[in-house]
């Protein structure tokens, strides 16, 4: 099927185009910069932003795939989870479009799409598989038996997300936001092994009530005392090094974790999606850990990891080829749509 996504979760108005497992065209508007100098998303500004890029957005990926509205057969868009007035735009939007061009509307969950993407890189996704979620918001290791119809969550942060993580660490040592991708340049020219910071939840107690969730607040206390201590003692902070010392930490549990589970459920797939999903380390560590055991690791590239419209695209194609109902046309934007919901 032809299927137009569209997403404005957060800061970034995306417009997607595929034909089956096929990107056609995935045009970006992100009002990241108006945010910037507030070190975090602003909830109006994005919404007014999404406001002033909606119809261009669309033109463009219109424009790209070389087809028209009338040509598409369905229209999906991200119906949460969220920044509620975010959500608001994108899901009036697809409604209006959903009814001027009469094509039928699939709300879907922002989540399971950040996972839907890699059919675009990779083609159909084996299932049964473990998809590790790592993102602005959510960190999670989801068993995905049949992706059309929701996932199972197996573990989740019990603090900060992943992505949150290095936005905070990326504040104290001076980085822009986001974050990720700062420190992700950092570390390059950093020694991962410099610091040892620890490893949240790893610990034997900690394994056997938290086999597979997360913390990462517990890093960024250390990763502040760290940086403290050198500025009180008058020390230049060797940002470099911290960035990677840090990295390793985060990559370090994110895979482990990523491939017991993999184990644990007996599934050789294990899919990476999310904004943190870029990170170059990550990558590396998870390929690393999983060739052991004989695990694929699925990451799509970088760009298809942060928020897109493509990713919308993607699971709404999946959902129409599963012979899925499509959204009433009074389908709520959903601020707090749980994860194991795909289709709202
Ligand atoms: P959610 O998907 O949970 O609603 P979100 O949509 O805001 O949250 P994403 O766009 O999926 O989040 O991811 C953004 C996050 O990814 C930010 O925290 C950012 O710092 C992080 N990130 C982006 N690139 C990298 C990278 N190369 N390394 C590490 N983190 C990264
Ligand atoms: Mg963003
Ligand atoms: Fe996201």
């Amino acid at each position: 099927p032809l299927v137009l996504g569209i997403e404005t979760s957060c800061d970034e108005t995306g417009v997607g185009i595929v034909r089956g497992h096929t990107l056609l065209a995935d045009a970006i508007a992100s009002s990241v910069d108006e945010h910037a100098r507030f070190g975090g998303v602003v909830p109006e500004v994005a919404s007014r932003a999404h406001l002033e890029a909606m119809v261009p957005t669309m033109q463009r990926a219109l424009d790209t795939a070389g087809v028209t509205l009338a040509d598409v057969d369905a229209i999906a868009v991200t119906a949460g989870p969220g920044l509620a007035g975010a959500l608001l735009v994108g899901v009036a939007a697809a409604k209006a479009y959903a009814v001027a061009a009469d094509k039928p509307l699939y709300g879907v969950n922002h989540l399971a799409a950040h996972v839907a993407v890699d059919t675009l890189e990779h083609g159909p996704l084996p299932e049964p598989a473990v998809a590790l979620l790592v993102s602005g918001g959510h960190s999670s290791l989801l068993l995905v038996d049949d992706l059309a119809s929701g996932v199972t969550p197996l573990g989740n942060t019990i603090d900060d997300a992943a992505g949150e993580a290095f936005d905070k660490v990326a504040r104290l040592l001076g980085l822009p936001f986001p974050g990720g991708p700062p420190i992700d340049r950092a570390a390059r020219e950093g020694d991962p092994a410099s610091i040892s910071f620890p490893r949240g939840l790893t610990g034997p107690r900690d394994l056997e009530r938290h086999r597979f969730d997360f913390s990462f607040s517990g890093l960024k206390t250390a990763v502040a005392r760290w940086v403290e201590a050198r500025q009180r003692a008058g020390e230049p902070v060797p940002v470099n090094d911290v960035a990677a010392s840090f990295q390793e930490a985060v990559c370090d549990v994110l895979a482990a974790k990523a491939v017991d589970a993999c184990r644990t459920s007996g599934v050789e797939t294990l899919v990476i999606g999310g904004g943190v999903a870029a990170n170059s380390r990550l990558r590396v560590v998870a390929e690393q850990r999983a060739a052991k055991y004989g695990i694929t690791v699925r990451v799509p590239r970088p760009k298809l990891c942060t928020d897109n419209g493509a990713m919308v695209a993607a699971l709404g194609s999946h959902l129409v080829a599963a012979g899925a109902q499509p959204s009433s046309l009074d389908l709520p934007a959903d601020s707090a749509m749980p994860l194991t919901v795909v289709t709202g």
